[in-house]
């Protein structure tokens, strides 16, 4: 594991071109390194001075049901949401989270009743995010198990859907598919920012996920936060928070409450100047040249097939655009199939569609690395798709 990470850390971007050409090219984890080349060129804007005496307290904010989250942080995400009108933010609690993987456990420990004689069914229609199983089942909990693809879900019981909009790992625009009437909904919209899809009204479920990796780019700092409708709902999130973790480190809170707010001041100040672009148009343009690249690579020959994406309008940039995922839903065509071995063979990691519920035929590949990797993956793709298809 070691090996094949330090081929996508950040030494990557010192390596020479023959090197990199050398090298293996790791596009199995959707680390967000791509958008380290905007924040340095952000400069101190960003910076965040934090003092010895600060971040002292366990507690951020007594007043608060979530009294772990730092009101900065707080102030700091309502106001992209209502910047961007990607989320309602009014009559919602929010709850701070290490990550929104620290969100997803919290929901289910606040969803499931602990005194059923059964654990909690939780689905998700495949292809699903590969760590939804893999957390649900971690523990082995007696409130809840894994029960796999959504679409197959047809008991008369209570259940959780996970709805990933766009979805990781296919960028798919998603409903709930269970028809039952005894789910609870919990909306992953860790994609839902308008960079990766077009933003056409602003999501108002019951409960809903964000996290900063995938919207700033920022997944070191291990900072996600929930929308909840439901105040009890709320209070159990931040019980199983306060018991795992007892709260979210201050330090983060504050650091990601600059970037926020940085983001956010560029949008309501006047247009830059062409060497500086907004953080979402940076985003969008990267992810557009990325599938540009992409696309022409597939279209080079007959190994590869990409899924078609719904265009729509996005009410945030004022433009009509298909959805650009963070990852790319590859599938190996013609007799290829195990995809994630042949890519393998042409130093490729990807991470194989068994492991988001689906076929071998399909790998999952991340879009959001460094550009260097990204263009010799490109340069390797179209090779092996002009020899492969003569
Ligand atoms: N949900 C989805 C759909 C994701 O793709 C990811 C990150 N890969 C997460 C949740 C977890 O994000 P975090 O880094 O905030 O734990």
């Amino acid at each position: 594991l070691l090996s094949s990470l330090s081929s996508y850390s950040a030494e990557a971007t010192l390596q020479t071109d023959e090197q990199i050409q050398l090298a293996l090219i790791n596009l199995d984890h959707g680390d967000p390194t791509m958008y380290q080349s905007y924040w340095k060129q952000v400069g101190d804007k960003t910076t965040v001075v934090i003092s010895g005496w600060q971040s002292v307290s366990y507690f951020s904010d007594t007043k608060n049901l979530c009294w772990f989250l730092e009101p900065r942080f707080s102030n700091a995400a309502t106001r992209l949401h209502n910047l961007v009108g990607n989320a309602e933010t009014a009559n919602q609690h929010l709850v701070v989270g290490t990550g929104s993987t620290q969100l997803f456990q919290a929901v289910l420990y606040a969803l499931c009743p602990s005194d059923a004689p059964e654990p909690m069914s939780i689905v998700s229609a495949a292809p699903f995010y590969s760590s939804y199983p893999l957390i649900t089942d971690c523990l082995k909990s007696g409130l809840y198990k894994w029960s796999g693809d959504a679409s197959d879900f047809d008991k008369n019981e209570p259940y959780i859907e996970l709805v990933t909009s766009p979805n990781n790992p296919d960028g798919s625009i998603r409903e709930p598919v269970v028809n039952g009437s005894r789910g609870i909904l919990v909306h992953d919209l860790a994609y839902y920012w308008p960079q990766y899809t077009p933003i056409s009204s602003a999501a108002d479920h019951d409960i809903m996920l964000f996290t900063l990796s995938k919207c700033t780019g920022h997944a070191g700092l291990r900072l996600g936060w929930a929308l909840v409708k439901d105040e009890a709902i709320a209070r159990k999130m931040v019980k199983y928070i306060e018991i795992s973790s007892i709260g979210v480190s201050k330090d983060s809170q504050l650091r990601a409450a600059k970037i926020l707010d940085v983001i956010a001041d560029t949008y309501e100040q006047p247009e830059p100047s062409n060497e500086s672009k907004r953080f979402f148009d940076y985003g969008y343009d990267e992810m557009a040249k990325r599938w540009r690249q992409l696309r022409e690579a597939v279209r080079k020959g007959k190994t590869f097939s990409l899924p078609d994406l719904p265009v729509g309008t996005c009410n945030f940039a004022n433009r009509t655009f298909g959805t650009q995922p963070a990852f790319a839903w590859l599938k190996c065509e013609k007799s290829i199939d195990d995809c994630e071995s042949f890519l393998k063979k042409h130093k490729i990691l990807t991470r194989g569609g068994m492991y988001f519920g689906s076929s071998k035929k399909y790998v999952r590949i991340s879009l959001i690395g460094h550009e260097e990797e990204y263009n010799e993956f490109i340069r390797r793709l179209s090779l092996i798709n002009s020899v492969e298809s003569p």
